[in-house]
């Protein structure tokens, strides 16, 4: 076979070297440029892991449909994946996401159900919607249906074990001190800090949380405990999901909105990096690490989708100025 399957484009993303920030800390800083996996985030690597896993122990018949709750990442990486191996994708999402991951998913062909945001304890959440949803289908639809459930299926942070963290082994020939990353559903978090921990025990695994989130709280204080907000999507948690049940953090940090956006303006002027916010708070956290550390560590964190997904959000004057944010004087967008 001359070409490469879709599904074999995802992963092995480049480790880029900030070049600022790395100059500003004495510490070698370097993103993984998850924006570059073919669904455009991070959450491709977590779509295929799980649906492989599915199709494997046959939770996921042939021709079976996948159903997701997800704040828009997760679900375009599950259409993608499931068109690629022939899996119609049903998609709950929450009516406060950005219209441009709405718009992707829809242009992916995803049946997209938007329903209003309610909290987690709530049983009309996304996520409780979902699977009721999912079971529905399994008994309506000729192949069945798969509740992909990406806070609680382990597939998630064992595929960022098995690919994640072993390209971050390897890119850096094992010289890394440390990895900081926000955690949506702790597959990123717990499944790179698993590998880099197993093959180096000493190396530092840091939380970066933003407000709104009770996780901070948690990895600092043992309780759960909301605190702020921030404009970021698709980061923060107010529960321990299984993913990040046991997750190897050493330190944690919360990052506000008022470093981490204009972190993302200057990484546009400095590296050409356009990216989402939460890539954001990943490099501000990825900062507060290299204090920690002191100069001459190397810290990977990641880079976890494009700023085009949030172009009428981080990059609107008028929506920053409705959460006391604002445009540097130097972007004319
Ligand atoms: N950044 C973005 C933009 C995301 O969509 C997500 C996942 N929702 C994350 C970071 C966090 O990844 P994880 O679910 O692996 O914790």
């Amino acid at each position: 076979m001359a070409g490469a399957r879709l599904i074999d484009c995802i992963g092995n993303t480049p480790l880029i070297r900030l070049n600022r920030v790395s100059e500003q800390s004495g510490c070698e800083i370097l993103g993984k440029a998850e924006f570059m996996n073919p669904g455009g985030s991070v959450k491709d690597r977590a779509a295929l892991g799980m649906v492989l896993a599915a199709r494997e122990s046959g939770a996921l018949s042939d021709g079976g449909v996948i159903v997701e709750g997800t704040a828009g990442n997760t679900g375009i990486g599950l259409a993608m994946v499931g068109s690629a191996l022939g899996h119609r994708t049903v998609i709950v999402m929450p009516d406060n996401q950005s219209a441009e991951k709405i718009d992707t998913l829809r242009a992916h062909g995803a049946d997209v159900r938007l329903i209003p945001a309610v909290p987690y304890k709530n049983p009309e959440h996304f996520v409780h919607t979902s699977r009721r949803l999912a079971e529905s289908l399994n008994e309506s639809e000729p192949n069945g249906a798969f509740w992909a459930n990406q806070f609680e299926n382990l597939s998630n942070r064992e595929f960022h074990e098995r690919t994640t963290g072993r390209e971050i082994w390897e890119q850096t020939g094992g010289d890394v001190d440390g990895f900081v990353c926000a955690v949506g559903t702790g597959g990123t978090l717990a499944g790179v800090g698993r590998a880099l921990k197993a093959a180096k025990p000493d190396v530092m695994i840091g939380l970066a949380d933003p407000g709104g989130s009770a996780l901070h709280s948690y990895f600092a204080s043992g309780t759960l405990e909301i605190d702020g907000s921030s404009i970021s999507e698709g980061i923060g948690n107010s529960r321990i999901t299984a993913n990040l049940d046991g997750a190897p953090v050493d330190e944690s940090w919360r990052i506000p909105d008022d470093e981490a956006v204009p972190l993302v303006y200057d990484l546009i002027r400095d590296e050409g990096l356009v990216l989402g916010g939460s890539s954001g708070i990943n490099v501000v956290g990825a900062m507060r690490m290299a204090a920690t550390l002191g100069p001459g560590h190397t810290i990977v964190t990641m880079l976890c989708d494009s700023g085009l997904r949030y172009r009428a959000r981080l990059f609107n004057a008028d929506y920053l100025a409705s959460k006391n944010l604002a445009l540097p004087d130097w972007w004319d967008g």
